[in-house]
């Protein structure tokens, strides 16, 4: 499989129970009322199924998938599936969660799941992957559905893997809905009901936040340096549609190492090269760093694109940036927050600045429906507005309640799951 999204920097950790943190922090601030906390301090469903797949040598080996599927108050479940060694049911209850968040603050109609398989995509070929996917989505069944629950890409699954998972399913639907079911999945190649705009979707709205932060602080991105985490879809799509900017990359990280250079990276050229060899490690126009150096490069910018646990109470005092703009889910722990606060460095939080994806993904799954295909414009466009509205609601929610912008982003998003669940009460 394409190695530009090879990311396995390791994380450490009960990802939930930050979640949990997170969430309790906003609950309080917002006198959430205590018994729809109950519901949304839980998942609604969580599977995981053993299934084997057949080696190329003939051999059979058993996997482990998981789909976690939180909330469903606001709409269908939304959310990828990740090929990671770390995948585990604690990572995707929190992954999950933070979906449920997300879709709600970009006010889109979805709730929120995720899943994956614990496995090292690395270590497969093409055509064992293509078995462990079908041989996955068989076995999640009914459990995921067009109007029920809609996976896409995340940490290491490609449109190509999106293509295996339609394929089987629609494969094992009744031949006269098959038609109707090619929502099921997004993030998938253009020519296989794919969205123009959902590839770079993610990078594309993190810059769009970073656009509104600069806009309100004043501060201009021409000339602005920034740093990376990740250099697979999100950090390398990023890198990208900074430049027009004019702004400076000069340091970035991924599994294979740290590189630097203070007359800044070219992302065009870094992007052929890691397309090319796997990772960064190795591109000659810029100097070998360590994964400290990296954290504590003088930057305007940190962008972190890749797992969750990477600024906690250990690396958060080493960075030296005016904001840090999450384009992974989950990058900061809240000891790691409430450091880079008493720093004065600004966050936009994951589940704002990362929403692009989803976003992009509603937009596939609309034209799915209708039978539509969008030009790029059109798609950027409604992204643009989205992403600048989401931004704005919780710019106020910050203000109103003069809180931090991780708070204020959960707020925005319980209030609004709040409010449904007393227009609709609880059944029976
Ligand atoms: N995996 C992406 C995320 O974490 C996209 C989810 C989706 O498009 O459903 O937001």
């Amino acid at each position: 499989m394409a190695k530009e999204s090879k990311k396995t920097i390791k994380k450490h950790a009960s990802v939930y129970a930050n979640v949990v943190r997170q969430f309790n922090k906003a609950a309080d601030f917002m006198k959430l009322d205590p018994e729809i906390r109950k519901i949304l301090a839980k998942t609604t469903t969580e599977i995981i199924v053993n299934f084997p797949a057949k080696m190329d040598d003939g051999t059979i080996q058993m996997f482990t998938g998981y789909r976690v599927q939180h909330n469903n108050v606001l709409g269908p479940y939304k959310g990828g599936l990740r090929y990671h060694p770390a995948v585990d049911i604690d990572e995707v209850r929190a992954l999950a969660t933070w979906m449920t968040w997300k879709s709600a603050i970009v006010n889109i109609p979805f709730g929120g799941a995720k899943g994956g398989i614990q496995l090292n995509p690395f270590k497969y070929s093409d055509s064992e992957l293509q078995r462990i996917t079908r041989r996955f989505t068989f076995a999640l069944g009914s459990n995921i559905g067009p109007e029920y629950d809609i996976p896409a890409p995340d940490v290491n699954t490609t449109a190509q893997i999106m293509a295996w998972i339609l394929d089987t399913y629609l494969s094992t639907q009744p031949p006269q809905e098959r038609q109707r079911c090619t929502h099921v999945i997004t993030g998938k190649p253009i020519e296989a009901g794919g969205s123009l705009g959902r590839d770079k979707a993610t990078g594309q709205g993190v810059v769009f936040t970073i656009e509104e932060w600069a806009k309100d602080k004043g501060f201009s991105l021409d000339g602005a340096t920034y740093t990376v985490q990740g250099y697979g879809n999100v950090g390398s799509w990023a890198s990208l549609l900074l430049k027009p900017h004019g702004s400076k990359l000069i340091a970035v990280e991924d599994v294979t190492g740290a590189i630097a250079n203070a007359k800044g990276i070219d992302p065009d050229d870094l992007n052929v090269y890691v397309k090319k060899t796997g990772g960064v490690k190795g591109y000659v126009k810029a100097r070998p760093i360590g994964h400290k150096t990296l954290l504590s490069t003088k930057a305007d910018i940190f962008i972190p694109a890749a797992l969750e646990n990477q600024i906690t109470a250990e690396t958060a005092p080493l960075l030296n940036v005016k904001v840090v703009a999450e384009g992974a889910n989950g990058p900061t722990d809240p000891d790691g927050d409430e450091i880079l606060q008493k720093q004065g460095i600004d966050i936009i939080p994951d589940i704002l600045c990362n929403a692009g994806g989803v976003v992009v993904s509603y937009f596939e799954w609309l034209q799915n429906k209708r039978s539509e295909f969008w030009d790029l414009e059109e798609v950027d466009n409604k992204l643009h507005k989205k992403i600048v509205n989401a931004y704005e609601r919780v710019r106020d929610t910050v203000k109103e309640f003069k809180t931090d912008w991780r708070t204020g982003a959960y707020i925005v998003a319980l209030r609004r799951l709040e409010t449904v669940y007393k227009e609709r009460g609880i059944f029976p």
